[in-house]
């Protein structure tokens, strides 16, 4: 793998420009004010791929302050028809599928993803950008019933500047589904990339000044959490923020935001969703559902099934089956194209998961399949494999973040619809039955933001995204999505 890697380093060195490496501010490539830089590491050698200008305070302010002049009454932003950041955006999506190759080669060297899956992740993403252009001459307010001498309507107007701050598991994907709402409304965006995953985001920012937005509509500032992210976050001139990432973070988000002007809040966090596989499955139907919908993504998504409940007079035919699936899960270099999953994204997420592996073995869970290290470099684990899990152990109650299926067996729907509730989450739930009036029970009972019925992972730019209970509050996605980029001001107009 490593000559491969190697190969890229040169290649990703050799042809990138190095001014996309630093903060991108008003359609201009600006050093980090504090001179300081970070390191991006590779997460399949661990090695580092380049230094990245490190944004903090300073920088947010004057990314903020370009985003402001953007949002003024009389800027070229505001006063362009709706349509015409219609095309903008369509630009922009085209520039995405332009750049396919080159963006998934750097998201892949970046995350770790496998390549297919890089390229998928863009598409969609460009996909998503077309969704929204296709939302700017349609975010109407409405004429409301009224006195016969007063005119009452609304309009539905742009927040202002949004503050967005996203995780490193879709790096480019995250940032389609914030910019889509955001520019469709006609927001000017402050954008705070993962850390560990800047270098799409970086390269989108050259996209956005060749598509042809008005400098300081959309700013690029990378940096770390508790300096950059807390800068945006606490920003008395920023609107609204918007938040994908852990529930500890996102709760000091809203603290943080209700502390200072009291901005809009919208987050999307963790999840530990069920998926219930009923005794009527197709059982290698259901096992090849419940393998993907758990090791998608190295299972580094937030709407992962991790925690698979299985009726029990399939139970153990369901293991055998889920064992074969994840031992035969090709583990590897992500440039490869037999690879299926690549490496996690950096050590502490490593520890973190081995950490959960060795848990889930003490306190009692059978270990089928997996539980090692992959390699000697970087940040591979096998697929792995739990049956006899109890609710109550750590592997069943917390977000692992890592490709550690846990499979509980239950006898009856009630019980299995409360404990599948039992969880401060509620992200998405999923369900394998063949029998319609048990699926819509479950529909109706399941306490979470998406529920699949004999699918998994059913995301389309038109279904609304986000969770119950910890798992946030507000939508991406769809035309909910718009709804928090918008204000609406209601006009009464008195014909005197
Ligand atoms: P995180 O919540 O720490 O980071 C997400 C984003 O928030 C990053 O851009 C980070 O720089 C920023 N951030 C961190 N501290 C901040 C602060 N005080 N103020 C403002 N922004 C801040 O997530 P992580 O450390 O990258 O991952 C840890 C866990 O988060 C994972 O194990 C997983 O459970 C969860 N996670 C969830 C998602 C999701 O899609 N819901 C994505 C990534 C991680």
């Amino acid at each position: 793998m490593k000559s491969r890697v190697w190969e890229m380093l040169s290649w990703f060195l050799g042809y990138s420009e190095l001014r996309r490496l630093k903060i991108f501010i008003n359609n201009e490539w600006h050093k980090a004010t504090k001179g300081k830089t970070f390191a991006v590491i590779n997460p399949s050698t661990g090695e580092e791929i380049c230094q990245v200008e490190e944004g903090t305070k300073a920088d947010v302010d004057k990314a903020v302050e370009a985003a402001r002049n953007a949002f003024k009454t009389n800027s070229e932003w505001r006063k362009m028809e709706p349509a015409a950041r219609g095309v903008l955006m369509r630009q922009f999506a085209t520039l995405l599928r332009r750049d396919v190759d080159y963006l998934a080669k750097l998201e892949t060297l970046n995350n770790g993803k496998p390549l297919e899956d890089s390229k998928g992740d863009i598409a969609i993403s460009a996909d998503c950008i077309d969704y929204y252009a296709g939302w700017v001459d349609k975010i109407a307010g409405e004429t409301l019933p009224s006195a016969p001498d007063t005119f009452l309507y609304t309009r539905h107007e742009p927040i202002g500047v949004c503050g967005q701050i996203i995780p490193w598991n879709y790096p480019i994907l995250m940032m389609a589904w914030k910019f889509g709402p955001a520019l469709a409304c006609g927001n000017t965006i402050v954008l705070k990339p993962a850390e560990e995953t800047p270098l799409t985001a970086l390269y989108c920012g050259s996209l956005i000044k060749e598509a042809g937005f008005p400098p300081g509509v959309v700013n690029i500032v990378p940096g770390d959490g508790p300096e950059c992210g807390h800068s945006i976050v606490v920003h008395e001139g920023i609107d609204k923020v918007a938040f994908t990432g852990s529930v500890e973070v996102g709760r000091k988000v809203q603290e943080v935001a209700g502390n200072s002007n009291l901005k809009r809040v919208s987050l999307e966090l963790g999840g530990k969703s069920p998926l219930i596989v009923c005794e009527d499955a197709d059982i290698d139907y259901a096992a090849e559902l419940a393998h993907r919908a758990i090791f998608a993504n190295a299972a580094q998504s937030c709407c992962a099934g991790s925690r698979t409940f299985v009726h029990e007079k399939i139970y153990d035919k369901f293991i055998s089956k889920s064992v074969e699936l994840a031992t035969k899960r090709v583990v590897g270099d992500p440039f490869d194209t037999k690879t299926q999953q690549g490496p996690q994204i950096n050590n502490s997420q490593f520890k973190k998961i081995m950490n959960y592996i060795e848990s889930g073995k003490k306190q009692g869970a059978k270990l089928e399949c997996g539980g090692e290290r992959v390699g000697k470099n970087g940040f591979f684990i096998q697929p792995t494999v739990f049956s006899n899990v109890k609710d109550d152990m750590e592997i069943a109650t917390d977000e692992i973040f890592g490709p550690v299926m846990s499979i509980f067996k239950f006898h009856d729907y009630d019980e299995v619809l409360k404990r599948a509730n039992e969880t401060t989450f509620g992200l998405a739930a999923g369900v394998i039955t063949k029998d319609v009036t048990r699926a819509f029970k479950f529909v109706n009972e399941l306490l979470a933001g998406s529920v699949w019925v004999n699918d998994y992972d059913a995301i389309t730019n038109q279904s609304p995204f986000g969770g119950y209970k910890q798992s946030g509050h507000g939508r991406e996605l769809g035309s909910y999505g718009l709804r928090e980029y918008y204000e609406v001001k209601t006009v009464a107009i008195k014909l005197v």
